[in-house]
Order: C-alpha cells, then structure tokens, then sequence
C-alpha cells in the first residue's frame, strides 16, 4: 500500500522550504516597519462564523468549505480565510476594548482550506499572509494597508506586479448599484453562462467577476458601481486615490473588479502579477479591501475594518520565476572530516560542541571514505572542513581546511574547544547575522 497526499495538497520539501521561510521572514520585517502584530487563531471555527461573514451565497460557503461535524455534533469547518477568525478574536476578546490600542493592526500567516479545483497556484490546503486594521474609518488606512502589501513585494525583489482598484461603496450605493444591474442584467439571463444564471438570483454582483468567456460581453457592458456612488462614498474614493497619488503609488481602477466576499465596501484592491509564472494570464497575488459592517454583523459594536490576504504558493511562483535563487543561502559553516578508527568520539564530541559554539556543522555518520566526506562538505557547501584522521589525533591537533582557497592549517585540538570563534574567524569566518 502506498500512500498519496490528497488531492490539492503539497509536500513542502527541504530545498523549497527555505524560499517560505525567506518570504514569512521579509513579511515580519514589513510588519515591524508598519507596526502590525502577530495574531494566531485556530485552523478550525464555527462554520457559522464563515457563512456569516464570508457570505451564504459566496462560492467559499456554497462549494468550497472543508466542513464536518464534530464528536460533540458542533459543525465545523477548516477556516477558508483569515479576515473572519480575527474578527470573532477581536470581539470575543474585546480588543476594541480602552486598554488596547486603537486601531487595532495585526498581521497572520497560515494555512487556509477551500475544497477547489487544483490547478497551478489553486490548491485545496494554501496559505496566507494577511493583515487586518480594526477600529479606524479612515483613508489613510486603505492607503497604509496597500502600502503594506507593495512594500512586502518590493522587500521580496518582484517587479512585475500593478495595483488595481475599485470602490464597492457604502451599503446603499452597493444597494443602488444592485437595481440597476437587476434591470440590466435580467432580460440577458439567456446569454449568461450556468454559473452567471445561478448567480443572478443569489449574488449579482459576483457576475462581473465571473470567468467565463460567454459572460465577458454582458460584463463589459455592465452598470459601473462607480456611476452609484453616493457622494460621502464617492468622497472616500477620491481621497483614497489623492492619497494614493501622494505616495507616488501608481494603480489602475477597475470598476468591475469585485471581491469574492460579501463583507465588503468601499475601498478593494487587488495586487495582480503578470509574471511568466502564471503563463501570460494575470493572476492575483494579493486582494483585500475595508468591510465596515463586519465586526459588528458577527456580534461587536460597530467599528469598521480594513484588510488584505496574499497567496504565499502565488507569491513563491513568481518569485521563482523573477528571482535567482539568492535565498536559497543554504550553506553551512563547517563539515567535520573524520578519518580512520581513533576519531569517532573526537568527531562527535567536536561536532556537538561547534554546534554549541553557534556554528552550523555538519559531518558524516555513514563510515564514508575521506574523499567521499569531501565531496558531501562541497554539496552542503561548506565554508570550512575540519580534519580528524589519526596523525592529527595523535599529535593533539586538527586540520582546518578553507574550502574556498583550499589552504589548510594546523591547530591544536584544545585551542580549537576552547576558542573555536577565534580561530575561525582568524581564518575569514563570516558569520551570517554579521553580513546583515
Ligand atoms: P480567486 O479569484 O483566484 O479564486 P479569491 O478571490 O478566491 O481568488 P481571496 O479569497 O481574496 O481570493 O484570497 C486572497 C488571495 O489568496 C488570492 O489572491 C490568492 O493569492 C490566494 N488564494 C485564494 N485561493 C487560493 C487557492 N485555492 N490556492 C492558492 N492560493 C489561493
Ligand atoms: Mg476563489
């Protein structure tokens, strides 16, 4: 019997997990900089929380939940997006609460689980990197939260990514807009393809997001929300876009983008690549948008948000393909050579003890011939070899051996215990925090 992943899955192997950590890592020095702070909520939540927030007639609820019913009969589900677990965090722990600050930024990365169809950068388990600000209605919010998705793609090296926007307006621009793509849209339902149809009772405005080659010419000819703002949401959207233009942060305006969330409004953005990764189609990389009603509508005080989620999967995509494999730094310190029958315990112990020292080390432990140690040392790439072989041992010394400029010099074991910082350092160490 051998076992497979299920469908939708990945191994995240040793060689590609040091690109996840190298993104993780550059987002959390973004974070910093901006001052958001690490939340960390369960895999699993209510499944009313979701279909609450999320929306019951969004494709995340109506197809794509990873739900069940727990021992105790509670329903559950793996959590499909990030937004909605920090908002019950934030209300159930009352955050918006005068001991805290206010508003309130934090940032979370992790898995989130959504029964789709695979595809390149569509998996069923993903992963995301979001932030969500809480309790500020205000523009420059918007503007910082973009600015914060830029800064992490600018941090990563990528290029080849735009920033679009759109406004979904308030609750009754929203409502204004609706009627009008009713009027427009129902005499054409014919035309529309199944999904569109289906869409036409539950969820019209999803339509003009819809993908489907039939849709494209009833889309672009939809009702613009744009033309319902009302004038405080009209506003808004004017001074997101000053504000925007004062950073010197080109972008487009879209105004049929919309969001596959209901909690939406007002300002969504969507960062798109158009990275060789995805094969000339540009994809999403990063999308978020403010939800004002959201707090609340799980059970808070009114207090409005704002927030973003990123595909980490899309992200390592198009840094693979935009980036030389610059971190993927892999290379350890110091390979431990031991040679013939006395230097057993002296590699372990040597080798435990550079471990001690801070170094990173390596050595063998499969009896290898000395030159098939070597070559193991030049695969890991290590900097330094350190020999043991039984002349060394019986004169009390080590060899070290700089594998870049093949020089090798002698030193006494002792002094290589007692002062390893020293002596390698004296041999052109460079440590890594110290290239920083
Ligand atoms: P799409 O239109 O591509 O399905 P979405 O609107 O469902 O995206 P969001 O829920 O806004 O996406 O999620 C934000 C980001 O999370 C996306 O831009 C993408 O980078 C990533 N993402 C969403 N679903 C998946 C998935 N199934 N696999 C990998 N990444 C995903
Ligand atoms: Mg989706």
């Amino acid at each position: 019997m051998m076992y497979q992943k299920p469908k939708g899955t990945r191994d995240i192997l040793p060689g590609e997990s040091e690109k996840w950590q190298y993104v993780e890592q550059k987002a959390r020095e973004v974070f910093k900089r901006y001052q958001y702070k690490e939340i960390r909520t369960p895999i699993f939540e209510h499944l009313e929380l979701i279909t609450r927030s999320v929306g019951e007639s969004t494709d995340i609820v109506t197809k794509e939940m990873y739900d069940f019913k727990d021992k105790g009969g509670r329903h559950i589900t793996l959590r499909p997006e990030g937004t909605a677990p920090v908002v019950r965090a934030y209300v159930e722990n009352k955050l918006y609460g005068p001991e805290h600050t206010n508003p309130y930024k934090v940032y979370y990365m992790g898995p989130m689980f959504r029964y789709e169809r695979p595809q390149a950068g569509r998996l069923r388990q993903f992963h995301q990197i979001g932030i969500e600000v809480l309790g500020a209605d205000n523009p420059a919010i918007d503007v910082e939260g973009i600015s914060v998705a830029l800064a992490l793609f600018s941090s990563l090296g990528l290029k080849k990514f735009k920033l679009v926007i759109n406004s979904l307006g308030d609750q009754d621009s929203r409502q204004a807009h609706r009627a009008a793509l009713l009027d427009y849209l129902t005499p054409l339902e014919d035309q529309l393809s199944s999904d569109s149809k289906r869409r036409l009772k539950t969820n019209p405005l999803r339509i003009l997001d819809s993908k489907e080659e039939q849709d494209q010419p009833i889309v672009a000819d939809a009702p613009s929300i744009l033309d319902y703002l009302n004038p405080e949401s009209t506003t808004y959207f004017e001074t997101v876009k000053e504000m925007l233009t004062a950073l010197d942060i080109p972008f487009e305006v879209d105004s049929n983008m919309v969001r596959g969330l209901d909690y939406y409004n007002h300002t969504i953005f969507e960062i798109m690549s158009d990275s060789e990764a995805f094969q000339g189609v540009n994809t999403t990389i990063c999308a978020g948008g403010r939800y004002n009603g959201l707090v609340e509508e799980i059970g808070g005080p009114s207090i409005p948000g704002f927030g973003f989620g990123s595909g980490i999967e899309r992200i390592i995509l198009t840094l693979e393909a935009e980036q030389e494999k610059k971190h993927l730094d892999n290379a350890i310190d110091i390979y431990v050579v031991g040679m013939g029958e006395r230097s057993s315990l002296e590699t372990l112990k040597l080798t435990e003890h550079l471990r001690r020292a801070g170094f990173s080390v390596e050595r063998d432990y499969l009896a290898r011939k000395a030159k098939a140690q070597f070559k193991q040392a030049n695969k890991l790439g290590a900097a330094f070899t350190v020999i043991l072989g039984d002349e060394e041992l019986e004169l009390g010394q080590a060899t070290i051996k700089n594998m870049a400029t093949s020089k090798e010099v002698h030193y006494n074991l002792n002094a290589l215990y007692n002062q390893p910082e020293n002596i390698f350092q004296e041999l052109g160490y460079k440590s890594k925090e110290s290239e920083k």
